[in-house]
């Protein structure tokens, strides 16, 4: 989505150990108007999958799910993030290596908001090993509901989470794929997307 990565490159700035810092618009201050338009790619992109529910994780992906959730006419559920396991078996619960904050955590949703009848679209904001879909994605499998594609706003192209992803069969739309970044020049290059807007 070329008018993604035009704020990338206008806002964006990179940090040292592979980070890509959008806060001024994505994580932290965040461009509503801007996400409006990411949803409406999301619904063009996903226009065939019978979404009839979106998954995100707490707390950058929410924005933007709930934002992608007007085009779909869906409600989101989102992730939490937990240190205690809830033990009286009412959530389903996976664990997630943090690529941000170097740690482990557990990830629950109640099965309440998760279940046969769904199908799934995940979003989230970055995809960088994938270690945050491959948790939600544990989630949707343990409910028994139908994952019918992930989308993601910026990908780390030169990471591994794209590429499992696309190996394992998953439709995957990233509106930005990084290809290259560089924290020295703060030069960064995107992948070409001929089907994207
Ligand atoms: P993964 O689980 O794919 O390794 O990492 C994705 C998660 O880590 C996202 O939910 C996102 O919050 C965070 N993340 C990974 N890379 C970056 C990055 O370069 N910048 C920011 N702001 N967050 C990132």
């Amino acid at each position: 989505m070329k008018l993604l990565e035009e704020r990338i490159q206008k806002d964006g700035t990179v940090k040292e150990g592979n980070i890509l810092k959008v806060d001024s618009f994505l994580n932290h201050q965040m461009d509503v108007e801007l996400f409006d338009l990411m949803g409406q790619e999301f619904k063009r992109l996903f226009a065939d999958a019978p979404i009839n529910k979106i998954l995100t994780i707490e707390a950058s992906g929410i924005g933007i799910a709930c934002v992608a959730a007007r085009s779909f006419h869906v409600p989101v559920v989102f992730a939490k993030k937990t240190q205690t396991l809830n033990i009286d078996g009412q959530v389903l619960s996976s664990k997630v290596d943090s690529f941000t904050h170097k740690k482990t955590y557990d990830i629950i949703v109640s099965k309440k908001f998760l279940t046969q009848q769904d199908h799934v679209l995940i979003i989230d904001d970055f995809l960088a090993n994938g270690c945050a879909v491959l948790g939600l994605m544990d989630l949707i499998r343990a409910a028994g509901a139908v994952l019918e594609g992930v989308g993601i706003a910026v990908e780390k192209g030169f990471q591994t989470g794209g590429q499992k992803l696309r190996d394992m069969g998953i439709h995957l739309e990233s509106l930005a794929i990084v290809d290259s970044m560089d924290a020295a020049t703060g030069r960064i290059t995107f992948r070409e997307q001929p089907h994207q807007s």
